[in-house]
């Protein structure tokens, strides 16, 4: 296939143009590298199948020749981003999905929108199925996040209904692995670079709020299967093992062998007080479960940290 993958100088994105490279795909990676780096493609640079453009993708998109698939993955995905970058992640939310689309339609090309448990808000319901249409606030800080990707999955449907366009939507649950920048603010780049610098690791609130952590390589395989199916509608790819982020900043200091302290800071406004996946969809429907146990894939990210430090 000829893909066009949309914010793959990411995180989640240059793994993706990694995975789908080795898979012997052609690889169209766009970025405006407002919260990416170029060190995360550069290895990719070298192969023939791999063409970089940088472009925001809020504004017209043109490639030329065929595509199969558009990813949608660009987007700032930390809430230390939408928070720093309010407008430009309601823009890419909206106008990058428009625009992404159009490309697809244009192409007759399967469209992937990279969506999110965050379309779930603060969940009242816990794990949370497909099916549940969330509690988010709209005005609060993370709603540019929370209501741009609602909208984008509005916007998705709305095109699979109207034009026809083969729609994929992959709600992605927290994810973790080599790659994240080590200041994005998320928790687990945080805890990492805290306990390996001695420094107090700072848990919010009282650390009793859940997160459920899925390693990136499991989290692409999923998406790839989901690419691969004929599922019009959304589906939960994410580790369904649930844990306390202070029993999370525990592991991590133990793994990190670190003396620091843990100490604990005022909760962000809206922050969900829990998270997991209900994958039964994943499960049955793309044969796909995540295999990296928390412990293994907190060692491999703590390695790649420790030389990025
Ligand atoms: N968190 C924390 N300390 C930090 C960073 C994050 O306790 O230094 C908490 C945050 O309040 C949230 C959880 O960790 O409850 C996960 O936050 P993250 O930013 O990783 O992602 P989110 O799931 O909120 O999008």
């Amino acid at each position: 296939m000829r893909i066009l993958v949309t914010g793959g100088a990411g995180f989640l994105g240059s793994h993706l143009c990694e995975f789908l490279l080795a898979h012997g795909h052609k690889v169209i990676c766009m970025d405006n590298l407002v919260t990416s780096k170029i060190e995360n493609i550069e290895p990719l640079f070298k192969k023939d199948k791999f063409t970089f453009l940088k472009q925001d993708v809020t504004n017209y998109i043109h490639v030329d020749g065929h595509l199969d698939a558009v990813l949608h993955f660009a987007s700032p995905a930390s809430p230390q981003d939408y928070l720093k970058f309010p407008i430009p992640t309601l823009k890419v939310g909206s106008l990058g999905t428009h625009k992404a689309l159009g490309l697809a339609k244009e192409k007759k090309a399967t469209f992937m929108l990279a969506s999110t448990s965050e379309v779930y808000g603060d969940p009242l319901i816990n794990p949370q199925k497909e099916d549940y249409w969330g509690n988010v606030n709209p005005i609060g800080p993370r709603g540019v996040y929370d209501e741009a990707k609602r909208f984008a999955e509005a916007m998705t449907m709305a095109y699979h209904r109207y034009h026809k366009v083969p729609i994929r939507i992959v709600r992605i649950f927290n994810t973790y692995g080599p790659r994240m920048r080590r200041n994005d603010g998320r928790a687990v780049p945080n805890f990492v670079t805290q306990a390996l610098k001695g420094n107090p690791i700072t848990v919010y609130g009282k650390g009793t709020q859940t997160r459920s952590l899925c390693y990136v390589s499991d989290l692409i395989l999923g998406i790839y299967k989901l690419l691969l199916s004929n599922i019009n509608h959304p589906v939960n790819i994410g580790n369904p093992q649930e844990i306390k982020l202070i029993e999370l900043a525990k592991i991590i200091k133990n793994l990190t062998i670190s003396k620091s302290k843990i100490v604990y800071e005022s909760l962000p406004i809206d922050d969900p007080k829990v998270r997991c996946p209900d994958i039964k969809v994943a499960k049955k429907y793309l044969k796909w479960h995540p295999k990296t146990d928390l412990k293994n894939g907190l060692s491999h990210t703590i390695s790649y940290f420790k030389k990025e430090l």
